[in-house]
């Protein structure tokens, strides 16, 4: 195994933009620079969201990029058993409840006690009887596994207070070098939903634990996520890579590129007989 290891991992919801590419030529120029590996990881949990066609966008884009990768390219819609045996080893070590909350439900509590920034649930103040989750389960009521920092922190003990991990790039606010990890900055996490029987962060960390990945090279949106994925390494004896976040794209107004603004796609850079290079320098002087 490579002493380098790095992936690129999109979620084929839409069409790959300037920020993935940006994205996507960062990691693998690490990759090359350090002789490592580039992998790419196509993140489809959500069915309901990513489609077959955009996958094959993705895949093509990259190609017209000139990045190549390992073959074969792991699709976690291939893997929900992987998820569901990871959340069972969570299950047995007692950090996880179901959570019967509606997500409107979840919102006005998070009003009632807000903590942090954001939408951060810190749980119920008393966790529900065992009686009282029969008869809901009794009832056929949906729920999801939510991961308790509470117990989460009495299984770890000592440890819990040495999470940490280093940042090689720098976060959203400057974070360079060691860094103390915070799950309570996201709170009790959704580890499993309820459509889809997992959540990002547990596939992410699944993946990238099996996949050897030393390197985890991403946008400085996800540096938050980061705090409870160092979480999930330490409850499932994962090993924690090194993370480097790198700075997000913001188009002329200053926003932050994003799919659902259409943002312009790598596939209209194509077809309006750009060529690759020409983005690529394009990006450089972004
Ligand atoms: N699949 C995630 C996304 O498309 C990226 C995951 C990661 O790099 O950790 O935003």
């Amino acid at each position: 195994m490579s002493d380098f290891v790095t992936r690129f991992a999109p979620s084929p919801s839409g069409l790959l933009h300037k920020g993935h590419a940006y994205s996507a030529l960062y990691a693998f120029a690490a990759a090359q620079k350090a002789g490592g590996c580039f992998i790419l990881r196509i993140e489809d949990i959500d069915t309901t969201r990513c489609r077959a066609p955009f996958e094959r966008a993705i895949i093509e884009d990259l190609h017209w990029l000139g990045l190549r990768w390992e073959e074969p390219v792991r699709r976690q819609s291939d893997h929900f058993d992987d998820y569901k045996c990871a959340l069972k080893k969570l299950e047995n070590l007692g950090v996880l409840y179901r959570c019967f909350l509606t997500r409107r439900e979840v919102l006005s509590e998070i009003v009632r006690a807000p903590h942090g920034v954001g939408e951060v649930y810190q749980g119920p103040d008393t966790p529900m009887s065992q009686n009282e989750e029969a008869k809901w389960l009794a009832r056929g009521e949906a729920y999801a596994w939510r991961l308790s920092l509470r117990a989460a922190r009495d299984v770890l003990g000592p440890r819990w207070a040495q999470l940490q991990f280093i940042e090689d790039g720098t976060g959203p606010n400057g974070e360079h070098g060691k860094i103390h990890a915070q799950p309570q900055r996201l709170g009790d996490v959704v580890l499993a939903r309820k459509d889809i029987g997992t959540s990002y962060h547990l596939a992410v960390t699944h993946d990238d634990a099996l996949q050897g990945i030393t390197h985890i090279i991403r946008g400085q949106d996800l540096f938050e996520s980061t705090h409870i994925h160092v979480l999930i390494q330490a409850l499932l004896d994962m090993p924690t890579p090194t993370y480097r976040h790198h700075r997000l794209l913001l188009d002329e107004t200053g926003k932050r590129l994003a799919k659902r603004d259409f943002a312009s796609t790598l596939q209209d850079f194509r077809q309006s007989g750009q060529s690759a290079v020409a983005l690529q320098e394009s990006l450089r002087s972004l």
